[in-house]
This record gives structure tokens, sequence and C-alpha cells, in this order.
């Protein structure tokens, strides 16, 4: 753990990405009841996006955080996302539009997103940080960090460049500590470093970590003091040194309070808890799960000419393959007959790559789904 910024009251964050839906719009009373119940536990960090569920996040922030609470109250970080400028000029009017969806006038951190070799180039030229930078010295924001998707030796290169940056979120579970494509451990370790306090995004892997297969759940279930599959997933993020914080992004109450009951009065992970994890990541790690966290970037702003539904399609495959679910081959229709996109109507534009933070093969992936479903 890591105790800098101090205005940022406990290790845990609401990360409002996944907000609680009805149909296609924000459920406002109960993110107001989850706002409400998170505060009056004593956290006050909120994270938010304009990419995120199509700018319905900052407006539901505005409606149920900051039009009713006093400024002081809660911390909120806003983002910088690579498909919203061309040019330095674009990014003032750009960062006011998100100043006004939220309801404030500073944001507490302000991050680059979803940093990336491709995109850092973007963000140089375009003297992104450089702007950033100066929006801080005019007190529209107080910290300037960054969230990172790459490998380790990209963020060092990026802390090299900018040494200001003050505090950098990075993906972070038990699962991907040592997977070779996103190196949560050599990222951390580079954070270590440069000597820069950490956010955690993703700890349970866009939900993945929650609905585990039988064997992995026997493991868990057998434990004294049994915790929900959050409560380990969370609790391994944030029980590593240099973690100032772990984002959770709860998708209603029920998970808000199951979040919050152990994250109140943190506790570190005991060694009967650290082997259980290993053994879970073991049995994990050896089903040939597609890594998809379902954050639906390849399927917003139009990126799929063909409208097919990718974070679905991937998480019928998953579910089939680890649950031997048949259920699935109904549902993989339904969510076609929906959206109109089999997996094998995919025309190999690569459009869903170029925005995949987690660089996966999204074309060939799709292959593998319509062989499993469309035979
Ligand atoms: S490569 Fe296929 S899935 Fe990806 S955006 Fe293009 S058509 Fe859609
Ligand atoms: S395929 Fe990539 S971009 Fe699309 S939802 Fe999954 S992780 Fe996100």
């Amino acid at each position: 753990m890591d105790n800098s910024f101090s205005e940022i009251k406990t290790f845990f964050g609401f990360g409002c990405m996944r907000l609680p839906m009805i149909g296609s719009e924000v459920d406002i009373e109960q993110f107001k009841e989850m706002t409400d119940y998170f505060l009056d536990n004593g956290f006050n960090y909120f994270d938010t996006a304009q990419c995120y569920i199509d700018g319905k996040s900052e407006t539901a922030i505005k409606a149920a955080l900051t039009s009713r609470y006093p400024r002081e109250k809660y911390l909120l970080t806003d983002k910088l996302t690579e498909i919203y400028f061309e040019k330095q000029e674009d990014i003032r009017p750009f960062f006011q539009t998100q100043l006004d969806a939220c309801g404030v006038e500073y944001f507490d951190f302000y991050l680059m997103h979803a940093q990336n070799a491709k995109n850092f180039e973007k963000y140089k030229k375009c003297k992104a940080y450089e702007t950033a930078f100066e929006l801080k010295k005019e007190g529209k924001i107080k910290h300037v960090g960054l969230s990172f998707h790459d490998k380790a030796e990209v963020l060092d290169n990026i802390l090299s460049t900018y040494p200001e940056i003050e505090i950098v979120q990075i993906q972070f579970n038990y699962v991907d500590y040592e997977d070779p494509g996103v190196q949560s451990r050599k990222v951390w370790e580079v954070c270590r470093k440069h000597n820069k306090p950490v956010i955690v995004m993703e700890p349970v892997k866009g939900g993945s970590l929650i609905k585990l297969p039988d064997e992995a759940q026997k493991v868990f279930d057998s434990m004294e003091n049994k915790l929900s599959n959050a409560g380990y997933a969370i609790r391994f993020a944030a029980n590593q040194e240099g973690i100032r914080l772990v984002l959770s992004g709860m998708s209603d109450m029920a998970q808000m309070k199951d979040n919050v009951s152990f994250m109140k009065d943190f506790k570190p992970l005991t060694e009967d808890e650290k082997i259980a994890i290993a053994k879970v990541t073991a049995i994990y790690k050896g089903m040939d799960i597609i890594p998809c966290t379902s954050c639906h970037y390849c399927v917003e702003e139009n990126h799929c000419p063909m409208n097919i539904s990718i974070p679905e399609l991937f998480a019928c495959l998953n579910t089939k393959k680890v649950f031997n679910d048949w259920n699935q081959n109904d549902y993989y229709n339904e969510i076609v007959n929906k959206s109109g996109g089999s997996a094998s109507s995919c025309v190999e534009c690569g459009g869903c790559e170029n925005v995949c933070p987690q660089h996966l093969e999204i074309r060939s992936l799709l292959k593998d789904v319509a062989a499993e479903f469309e035979k």
C-alpha cells in the first residue's frame, strides 16, 4: 500500500465504467443509492471518462454526485481519450465539455488515457501532456497522471519523457500478474522504479474473476472465513507495495455492499489466501480463455462497421468452454439477431484491434467464435 495523496481517504475507489443500467440508460436512482452508501462509508474517489457508456458515465456523475454533494466531499478523476482530439487546439474545448458534463470546476486527477506506444506518439505530437500541465497551473486539474495498457518498457519511456506525471493507473490482477501480454508485475515494477503511486484498474479482470470455473471456485469455497471472489481479487491488488488505490467497477448495490465489506477495514492477505489465489491462477491459466475485459472500447464510436457485439460473443465462447454451458448456443443466436453482426460477418477492417487495450487479435478470435457457434 501507499499513503501518498492524503486527500484520497482510503485504498478503494468507485470506477464508473460499468454503472447500473436500465436498458441503454444509467439507472440513476440506483447509482445515487450506491454513491450515498460509498460516501457514507468513508470513501471519496470516483473515476470516469467520456468514452464510458457513450458519455453517460460523466452525466450520471453530475446527477448522482456533483449536483448533490459539496465539492470537498469527493475526488473526481477524468481522462483525455485519444479519439477526442486530432491537434493541440482540440484539447482545451474537449476538456471544458468534460467539466460541464460532470458539473465541476476542476478535476482532482486528470489522466492521459490508455497510453501505449502508438498513441503516446500522438499525445506527444499534440502536446497533450504539456496542455494538461498548463491546466494544472491554472487550477483546473489538481494532479496529472496516466492510465496504461502496454509493455513495461513503453511505460519506462513515458515516465522518463514526462517525469512530472504524478500517478499511474495500471491493469493489475492475480491472473495478469505474470501474463506476458499485460505484464502487470513488470509494469508495477516500472512505477516503483520511477517512484509513482499506482491506481489499479481491472482488479477482477472485467468480471472474469467473479464467475470462476468450478474447479477454481472449489478452492475459494474451501477457505475458512470465505469471502466473495471479488474479496480475494481486490485484496490481492490492494496488498501490493506502492498501490495507492484499487478501483472497482461496481454495477449494482449488492456489489457495492460486498466490496465495501472487505475494503472498509482493509486486511492484508493471509498466507492461506495467497496459496489459494496461486491455485486459482494456475487453474484459470490452464483454460485457454479469451482475455477480454469487456471494456467495450471496440464497439463504441462505430468502430465496427458490421455491428458485431465483440465482447458478448467472446463471453459466449469463454462460458461455453469453462462451464460446458450449451445454453450459450441459444445466447449466441440471440445476440446476433439483436445486433445483426455474426462472428463470421467480420470484414477484417481491423478497426476494433486498433483500440483494444488488451491488444487482442480480435479478427482471428472471431474465427474461433464462428467455428464454435456457426457450425
Ligand atoms: S475487424 Fe471485424 S470485428 Fe473488427 S471492427 Fe472490423 S468488421 Fe468489426
Ligand atoms: S475485445 Fe478488447 S476492446 Fe473489445 S471489449 Fe474486449 S478487451 Fe475491450
